[in-house]
């Protein structure tokens, strides 16, 4: 009787263990790859006539540098 309430118990904990471990590690996948799309989407330069941070998708590339808005770019 003992045994077989271990031998339950042990495997309960197993397949706890390996659902906890599978969840872990699919959660873990996902914000690595949201940690990629932000790198990619989220490059702060700064602007070179302000000192402004901005998001390479939202500034302006000019020559090779990235500006924040039209007036920098127009002031540099
Ligand atoms: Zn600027």
């Amino acid at each position: 009787m003992i045994l077989k309430f271990l031998a339950v118990t042990v495997v309960l904990f197993l397949v706890y263990t390996l659902f906890f471990k599978k969840n872990r590690e699919k959660s873990m996948d996902s914000s690595n790859k949201s940690n990629q799309k932000d790198n990619i989407e989220d490059i702060m330069v700064e602007c070179p006539t302000c000192g402004t941070y901005v998001s390479k998708k939202e500034a302006i590339l000019s020559n090779g540098n990235y500006y924040c808005s039209k007036e920098c770019l127009e002031n540099k």
